[in-house]
């Protein structure tokens, strides 16, 4: 049984005045059936961990570098994340695919570096809606998950999110059966690669304009394992009932 897994991603939002709207999550769902997860900006994690301590939230980082330290202006290696209190890490958001160029070789790296580093790669992939027009959603996909997802992985240390580009902040969410086809497919292509237990763990979110009022009919879709949330992390109010959704 996989363990269901609501995880949000602040992305650039967030400042110590946010951290309240944490605490509110940290003491609803401290005792949940539910694995908690919020990712805030790196900026605020050191503070973020400090909220969550004691409870059954965890936090985590939205990206990481690939090498364990060095002379990169700006980046956040793992050990740092982990440092801060993080258990889990995004890599290969589309947004930093798009943003930073970033290859399926070089979300590997970092996914390879997080595991390394004992934390949980929540590695993301999704199509643009050109490519779901055109019929190559799946290959995408396949293509995605085959370059981005390093050999050493886990039923813990992996996660994938799979994320539509045009479903993120858009509002538009896919048909469940849009939805149902792919996850069927990564699971195939996880079992294939990695065997039946380690597939069958890997747990898979969806994400893209999740809503409190659209939860409940998407984590009714087979292996779907929970979700990864924008927009609607942001508040405990918007986020508890997807929580809620997940129970
Ligand atoms: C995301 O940023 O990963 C995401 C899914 O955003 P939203 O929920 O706002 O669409």
């Amino acid at each position: 049984m996989r363990q269901k897994l609501a995880a949000g991603n602040w992305k650039m939002n967030g400042t110590s005045a946010t951290l309240p709207e944490l605490k509110a999550l940290a003491d609803t769902y401290g005792t949940a059936g539910v694995d908690v997860l919020i990712c805030p900006p790196a900026a605020l994690l050191h503070r973020a961990a400090e909220v969550i301590d004691g409870s059954a939230v965890a936090v985590g980082g939205q990206d990481c570098h690939a090498d364990g330290a060095g002379a990169h202006t700006g980046d956040t290696s793992a050990e740092m994340l982990k440092d801060a209190g993080a258990s889990s890490v995004i890599v290969g958001h589309s947004e930093r695919r798009t943003d930073h160029n970033e290859s399926d070789a070089a979300v590997c790296a970092k996914a390879e570096t997080a595991m390394a580093t004992g934390l949980t790669a929540i590695v993301c992939l999704g199509e643009s809606l050109q490519q779901r027009d055109a019929g190559e959603t799946l290959e995408v996909i396949g293509s995605q998950l085959a370059g981005s997802v390093p050999e050493q992985s886990t039923g813990d240390s992996l996660v994938i999110a799979y994320e539509p580009i045009w479903a993120i902040g858009t509002g538009k969410v896919p048909t469940l059966e849009q939805i149902g086809e792919v996850h069927g497919f990564l699971r195939a292509q996880l079992v294939a690669r990695f065997g039946n237990e380690v597939g069958a763990a890997v747990r898979l979110l969806y994400g893209g304009s999740v809503k409190p009022s659209n939860a409940t009919e998407i984590f009714a879709v087979e292996d779907v394992d929970g979700a990864l949330v924008g927009g609607a992390s942001l508040k405990a109010t918007d986020f508890a009932p997807i929580i809620a959704a997940l129970e």
